[in-house]
């Protein structure tokens, strides 16, 4: 029987913990945990991201505050706002929203952030430290992914995993994750990405299969192993004769697959609720070290 990895019921796990956690740090220290998000632009999924996150922080006890602004806002005075939060006490994490305005350098955002406060894990500091496996902010979707293995009690010692899509923000950081010498890690890693001739002559080998790539349904069954692991990161919004007129899918061809695999993450309801999950997780951990 094919196990589906339910994210949304770890994620609202993750988040019962962490209110709990709350509760006590306050108790204990008198802090509360503080998360600010910067929205540049109208740029409506970015708002339904921002406005679930501050939906998430304001129920489990942190202090959230949201900064919308015009796109046409400039460089200097996204960074002047970056180095106030730098300096504030109360905020223990913060992020910059992505997609920025063309005018504005992201890198040079994410460098202006202090990375004790980067929660998303973007800073050259906390990429550096995930590398070479030392205490650091990891980034948000593959700190999920590595959670949701772990909570499923999912052997990675020793097993191939396979990654498709090499981006700074999921692909390059699951994959240092995965083979780092440590519990619920420990793997053999490949990375596929766009030259890659052949990608299913790799997926077909994977036990655990990790794909994020931004291609709706790319994933069908005679890519998979028979019992394999598959991770689906990819949120992809394709059209549909229903009320929104679209319909959310992944990567990965979910009812093609399902058979074979011998457990997969759905989209939606997968990797995704993780994300936040884990985004409220590293903003207790600086509020904690604080
Ligand atoms: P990017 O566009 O930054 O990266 C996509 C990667 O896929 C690139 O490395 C690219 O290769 C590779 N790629 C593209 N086409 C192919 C192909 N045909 N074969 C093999 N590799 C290919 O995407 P992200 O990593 O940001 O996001 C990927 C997906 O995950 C998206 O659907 C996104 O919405 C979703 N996502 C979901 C999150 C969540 O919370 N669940 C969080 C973040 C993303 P190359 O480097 O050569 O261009």
């Amino acid at each position: 029987m094919t196990k589906i990895i339910d994210g949304k019921k770890i994620s609202s796990d993750i988040k019962e913990e962490l209110k709990i956690k709350t509760r006590n740090l306050m108790k204990d220290r008198g802090i509360q945990p503080g998360l600010a998000v910067l929205l540049v632009g109208d740029d409506p999924a970015s708002q339904v991201y921002v406005n679930s996150k501050q939906k998430a922080c304001e129920r489990i006890g942190y202090k959230s505050i949201i900064n919308k602004q015009d796109s046409s806002i400039n460089e200097e005075d996204v960074l002047s706002i970056i180095e106030e939060w730098n300096n504030d006490v109360t905020i223990h994490g913060m992020l910059v929203q992505s997609p920025l305005p063309s005018h504005i350098n992201e890198n040079n955002i994410i460098l202006a952030i202090n990375p004790i406060k980067d929660v998303d894990g973007f800073h050259p500091v906390n990429v550096g430290k995930l590398v070479i496996d030392l205490p650091c902010h990891v980034s948000c979707t593959p700190a999920g992914i590595v959670e949701l293995l772990k909570r499923y009690d999912i052997e990675t010692r020793g097993k191939h995993v396979v990654v498709v899509g090499r981006s700074n923000i999921v692909g390059k950081p699951i994959a240092n994750l995965m083979y780092q010498k440590k519990e619920h890690a420990n793997s053999v890693v490949t990375i596929c990405h766009s030259a890659c001739q052949d990608i299913s002559k790799y997926t077909r080998d994977a036990d655990i299969l990790i794909v994020a790539v931004g291609r709706p349904e790319m994933i069908k069954k005679d890519d998979i192993k028979d019992g394999a692991i598959v991770i689906d990161v990819g949120i992809n919004r394709v059209e549909a004769n229903n009320e929104k007129g679209y319909l959310l899918v992944g990567d990965v061809d979910f009812s093609d697959v399902f058979e074979k695999a011998s457990a997969i993450t759905p989209v939606p309801g997968g990797v995704g609720p993780m994300t936040i999950a884990m985004l409220l997780s590293n903003t207790f951990d600086a509020a904690e070290k604080s």
